[in-house]
């Protein structure tokens, strides 16, 4: 089953978030809501969710044979 929601973890103040993640886009930026700092995708990341999320974007879950990002 493809997981549409990824729990975002800050790494400045360690607020969380669950987000609904797109399926057909990537999500390079990502504000967050308790210290206003804007999440970037880190190096070799694809998004904010392959590098803060608890689940990999959609296009990573769905080829198991493909590296950490999409
Ligand atoms: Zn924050």
């Amino acid at each position: 089953m493809m997981q549409l929601e990824s729990t975002l973890t800050c790494p400045s103040c360690g607020h969380q978030s669950v987000e609904t993640m797109p399926t057909d886009a990537c999500q390079f930026f990502h504000d967050c809501k308790g210290c206003g700092t804007q999440l970037k995708s880190l190096a070799g990341d694809c998004c904010v969710f392959c590098s803060y999320g608890s689940v990999p974007c959609p296009p990573v879950q769905s080829s198991p044979t493909a590296a950490w990002g999409c």
